[in-house]
């Protein structure tokens, strides 16, 4: 068993092992504000910054935080959706050394709780709508200070038709009181000086952010994340690209720069070749067609559920997507029929990858222009390894087989923070086991069959939920489905599917039944189906399965 290297698709310019730089992450944003200062860094709902204006803010945040105390290897927690003020206090933070604890605005009081003291976070950045929130969980962590910001600090003037939100009417901002500790953002970068601050880091040691990610168990853990680890991401994605140019690209943000997805494949990336971001605050699909119509962005990296909204969107042929030439597709499945329609739609390349939060995220993508493979997540990305091992033993397996995809490369997590057992248990001799269920084909391309915690056993019988939920999907009057087991007293556990159909259709669960069974050997024919307006989702559009499977076991329960 021989384990191909990447290189034997990649074109000859790619096929060498790069030198990732040593140097602090923020360092892509200096750099381009130095070559490109005139150039548009970002577009937010009407309002521009050029390279120069968001360096100048950036340096006046990193200046304020160390006003503030904040010193290298300090932790510093952003809950922000995508706005100028989510890139500023990102690259703010780095520049001092402080190490960045990425928060999604719409955890709950007991996820932000446990987040901050994990991590141990003495300062945190949001939004003023966020802050009752926020007052409840402060007395019992360790916070001291927090920096408080509103939409309306980078609103334009006058507004923009595009983005026709009132701030006040939409409920966007609220009045903060501002007791100790609790710094309004524009006072404090007002009165912070602009010169250039940077502490000597290691890049290879030093963290640069605590991302939590619950990985394959349990509760959320913080996935160590070096500067060197992301800047080599981030030069991997660029090599995966090829054919662009710095100063050229144009980035719809969609993706939350909360997620390691959107931080790397938009916004790092955008920073280091010097694009330009079109920053999405939050998915809605109508605001998203209204943006790639009218700002012509070229690159549009994603999840399957917003190509998936596209796609169907009922007036989609009312918008031009023709400027749309690049989109990587992650974070879960990407349906071959999306794939197909969506490049219809837009002309463009839409390709899978892969990866997780513990490398940087990604490991694996198709070749944008030379070979790929529907159905594939792609090669492993320059300098990156992988293999598939035996799901018990970890010992390699026979090429074809299936089992646990591993993976190695500068993009990898030092480990989980104060974890060390969690540690050991997914880093082995320099590979992290995924905890993903894949094969490899005889050229070297990686499948995903399913999550090893998502496999369900039924009377003996391993199932695999993806290929269930792809021949739901085929069904044309199927939007989405998602396919789960839960426990069954003779057969261990059963398939259950939920089942959301397109706009105005109808279907029986016979006629699924009998559509699935065409399809599919018995024991893998789901035994319930469950129709549903939606699915709960994350903020990347991961379907929440333990979700669905907790209110299965309390219906059960209540019975
Ligand atoms: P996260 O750490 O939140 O980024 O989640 C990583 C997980 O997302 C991986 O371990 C996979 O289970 C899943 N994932 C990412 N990309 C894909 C893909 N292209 N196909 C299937 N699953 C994926």
């Amino acid at each position: 068993y021989e384990n191909k290297p990447w290189s034997t698709y990649y074109p000859p310019e790619l096929q060498l092992s790069y030198d990732y730089p040593e140097h602090n992450l923020a360092d892509f944003l200096k750099k381009s504000a130095r070559q490109y200062p005139a150039h548009k860094a970002l577009e937010f709902m009407g309002r521009e910054m050029t390279y120069t204006q968001l360096y100048e803010a950036t340096c006046r945040f990193a200046n304020a935080l160390h006003g503030l105390g904040i010193k290298k290897g300090d932790r510093v927690a952003i809950m922000l959706p995508n706005s100028p003020q989510a890139i500023i206090s990102y690259y703010g933070s780095l520049m001092l050394g402080a190490i960045v604890v990425e928060t999604n605005p719409l955890y709950t009081e007991r996820e932000l709780l446990h987040l901050l003291n994990d991590s141990g976070a003495e300062l945190l950045v949001t939004l003023d709508i966020l802050m009752k929130r926020i007052k409840k969980v402060q007395p019992d962590s360790p916070l001291k200070h927090v920096i408080v910001t509103s939409i309306k600090d980078y609103l334009p003037f006058p507004k923009n038709l595009l983005y026709p939100l009132k701030a006040k009417k939409d409920g966007l901002t609220t009045k903060v009181n501002y007791t100790q500790g609790i710094h309004p953002w524009s006072e404090l970068l007002g009165h912070a000086s602009s010169e250039e601050i940077q502490v000597t880091i290691n890049p290879k040691e030093d963290l640069a952010l605590l991302q939590y990610t619950s990985g394959t168990t349990g509760a959320a853990k913080g996935v160590m994340l070096t500067h060197y680890s992301l800047v080599a991401n981030t030069i991997q994605a660029r090599k995966w690209m090829y054919q662009t140019e710095d100063a050229k690209e144009i980035f719809l943000a969609a993706l939350p720069f909360f997620h390691v997805y959107g931080m790397t494949t938009v916004m790092n990336l955008a920073m280091y070749t010097a694009g330009t971001l079109l920053l999405i605050p939050k998915f809605d699909i109508d605001l998203i067609l209204k943006v790639i119509d009218k700002k012509k962005p070229t690159i549009f990296p994603g999840a399957p559920t917003m190509y998936i909204s596209v796609i169907n969107h009922p007036k989609i042929h009312q918008y031009d997507l023709s400027s749309i030439n690049i989109c990587i597709s992650g974070s879960a499945p990407l349906p071959l029929e999306v794939q197909e329609k969506f490049e219809a739609l837009t002309k463009g390349r839409l390709v899978e990858g892969y990866g997780l939060t513990e490398a940087s995220p990604v490991t694996h993508a198709n070749m944008l222009w030379e070979k790929r493979k529907l159905g594939s997540i792609g090669l492993p990305w320059p300098d990156t390894e992988a293999k598939v091992v035996d799901l018990e033993t970890g010992q390699d397996i026979p090429l074809g087989e299936i089992g646990e995809l591993a993976v190695k490369g500068p993009q990898l997590m030092k480990g989980y923070w104060n974890k060390e057992q969690a540690t050991q248990d997914v880093l082995k001799d320099g590979w992290l086991l995924t905890g993903d269920i894949a094969k490899m084909d005889e050229e070297g391309f990686f499948y995903i069959t399913d999550r090893k915690k998502d496999m369900i056993i039924a009377g003996g019988f391993n199932i695999y939920p993806r290929e269930v939920e792809e021949v739901l999907f085929e069904h044309p009057k199927i939007q989405e489905g998602a396919v789960v087991g839960i426990s069954d007293k003779y057969r261990g556990e059963t398939v259950k599917a939920f089942i959301v159909l397109k706009q105005g259709e109808r279907l029986t669960e016979e006629e699924l039944d009998q559509w699935c069974r065409e399809r599919l050997a018995a024991y893998k024919v789901p035994r319930i189906y469950e129709f549903r307006e939606d699915l709960p989702k994350t903020m990347v559009g991961k379907v929440l399965k333990r979700k669905l499977i907790e209110e299965e076991e309390k219906k059960s329960l209540s019975k």
